[in-house]
């Protein structure tokens, strides 16, 4: 029997595993169940010789004795020295939302496809890899090196109880781990070499408070955040139109550099839907917004937030009464990785045996964990490479394609042959 047809002959299993994992609602927030996928992760691959540990990431954003932070790292050692190729997943899920026409967690199978919540994002690709290797360690039980499988909290909040905790503890060291595949739902036939940076901050306008028919006794933070908005539209915005990466962003419309405005509030908070009476008449003396920057790789994180500051520092010299505070809220580097790195050549040619065509190589317009893995663990050949369409993360209905996973979990298996039969 080849590898292949292992992998065939494991559709079964593939589908039960993919359904089980659905069926543990790890929802984040706040955190749910990440004990329980654990424990179940740790049974299945405890059983097939893997050594399971699972870590906690105490102190993390977010871990509580209610919701604590687990994670599991199931390393398989082969009967040679060699590299470790190491499967990186996170197990949890975002809220459901609204829409759905099938139970979020049950995990039905109709025709060629599983639908539930996590089913694409990223429940199918971590069943995908665990099924490549138990598939390739039963044809190859002599091979070299190591096969590690991790399932991690918190990818869907920034990473920083799951991945990120990891990194710190050491288990990315490059000597230790050579190799890492997040199976992400990036498409069968793409190879995601990395994804753009993120700088997120919150801008505050102050003014003074006064009665509303008498503003000119106060001062309008409304209108101050409205002079910053304005200098967004004339200078920030088309600064950042025309600047243009080398990373191969998809969509294309995100090979620049782009912002959002997540959120303003200002003045008077917002009443109960319920609540029937009128507003107050009152000048507000604060303003505030969320702004969400995505950046290149040609820029710098410091770059980007001077240029906001030095915008705010113009209105503050050229506007009357104009004062202001800024807070970073979050920063997160670009990371991509080289595309001749052994762990893309890798995939590259395993996809060309099983699916008979070259990979189109792209980066993410988000982060995923690969951020983590690059700037705390040191470790530069990390891909992410799995089954799934992007479109269908986090919405309604959301489902994995059978096929999808077979043909990727081939490609993992093909990759595994290639770096640890030496
Ligand atoms: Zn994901």
């Amino acid at each position: 029997m080849t590898l292949l047809d292992r992998i065939d002959g494991k559709r079964d299993d593939l589908i039960a595993l993919t359904q089980d994992l659905i069926r543990i609602p790890t929802l984040n927030p706040p955190g749910e169940n990440y004990a329980a996928i654990c424990d179940y992760l740790k049974v299945r691959l405890a059983a097939r010789g893997f050594d399971c540990r699972l870590v906690r990431a105490h102190g993390a954003p977010g871990d509580s004795d209610r919701y604590p932070r687990w994670n599991i790292v199931a390393l398989r050692e082969g009967t040679r020295a060699g590299d470790c190729v190491h499967f990186n997943s996170h197990t949890d899920v975002v809220e459901v939302g609204h829409g759905w026409t099938r139970d979020p967690f049950g995990g039905d199978l109709v025709d060629d496809k599983i639908f539930g919540r996590g089913a694409c994002d990223m429940k199918g690709g971590l069943a995908a890899s665990i099924i490549a290797a138990e598939a390739f360690i039963e044809e190859h039980p002599d091979f070299a090196g190591a096969i590690e499988i991790s399932g991690t909290a918190d990818e869907e909040s920034g990473g920083y109880g799951g991945v990120a905790y990891l990194a710190e503890q050491g288990f990315f060291d490059p000597a230790r781990v050579q190799h890492v595949i997040i199976p992400e739902p990036l498409n069968k036939d793409r190879i995601c070499l990395g994804h753009r940076g993120g700088w997120w901050a919150e801008i505050e306008t102050k003014g003074e408070i006064a009665h509303g028919s008498m503003p000119f006794l106060g001062d309008c933070a409304v209108r101050h955040m409205g002079a910053v908005l304005q200098a967004f539209e004339d200078r920030l915005y088309p600064a950042m139109a025309t600047r243009h990466t080398e990373m191969p962003v998809v969509p294309e419309g995100a090979r620049q550099s782009t912002m959002n405005i997540n959120a303003i509030h200002g003045g008077q908070p917002e009443q109960d839907p319920d609540y029937t009476g009128l507003p107050a008449h009152c000048v507000p003396d604060s303003c505030r917004i969320t702004i969400d920057r995505r950046f290149l790789i040609e820029e710098t994180v410091e770059g980007v937030a001077a240029e906001v500051v030095a915008l705010l520092e113009d209105l503050k010299a050229t506007r009357p009464r104009f004062d202001y505070e800024i807070r970073e809220l979050n920063r997160v580097i670009p990371s991509m990785t080289d595309r001749d790195a052994p762990v893309v050549k890798t995939v590259a040619a395993a996809m060309r045996e099983v699916m008979g065509q070259d990979p189109a190589y792209v980066a993410s317009p988000g982060s995923y964990d690969q951020k983590h893995i690059d700037r705390i663990g040191k470790l530069k050949n990390c891909i992410a490479y799995g089954p799934g369409v992007l479109e269908l993360a986090h919405k309604p209905d959301e489902w994995i394609g059978v096929t999808d996973m077979l043909d990727s979990a081939k490609v993992m298996g093909r990759a595994l042959e290639r770096l640890l039969l030496l």
